[in-house]
């Protein structure tokens, strides 16, 4: 059986960093992640192959709930909620019910068609709340 050659030695790098790396990593992280397999892989070529992996449907981003918060990526693309810390802005999968959408109408989503949900919830992860307790509770 002849396996599907898609994409380049580069993008082939970036989407397995991002899968490797799993917990929504930034474009800086897959950078790093990616070099170690291309050393010679550039952070713009890191960025560019990123922005067809998400065209493709390989991955999708996870934009920062504040201003100027760095995208983060993830590789499972099924609808699911997102949960990030607002102190150091790590992102991470969110296990609660995502809402079911398949009933909403156009004409209740100003016009709109549904096809996809995404929700990102905020928080204090257990690391930055371990640094801000000062009872030094074990979480
Ligand atoms: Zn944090
Ligand atoms: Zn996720």
């Amino acid at each position: 059986m002849e396996k599907p050659r898609r994409g380049s030695k580069q993008k082939r790098a970036v989407l397995s960093a991002a899968v490797s790396l799993a917990n929504h990593p930034t474009a800086q992280e897959i950078f790093f992640k990616a070099k170690e397999e291309v050393m010679s892989i550039s952070f713009s070529t890191v960025y560019r192959n990123l922005g067809i992996l998400v065209d493709e449907g390989d991955l999708i981003t996870i934009t920062g709930t504040s201003a100027g918060s760095e995208v983060h990526y993830d590789h499972i693309t099924g609808n699911h909620c997102h949960i990030q810390c607002s102190t150091c802005g790590k992102v991470r999968d969110l296990d609660v019910p995502v809402v079911n959408f398949n009933g909403i109408l156009p004409s209740d989503a100003s016009g709109f068609t549904v096809d996809g949900v995404c929700v990102t919830f905020t928080g204090t992860c257990r690391d930055c709340r371990k640094k801000t307790d000062s009872k030094g509770e074990q979480l």
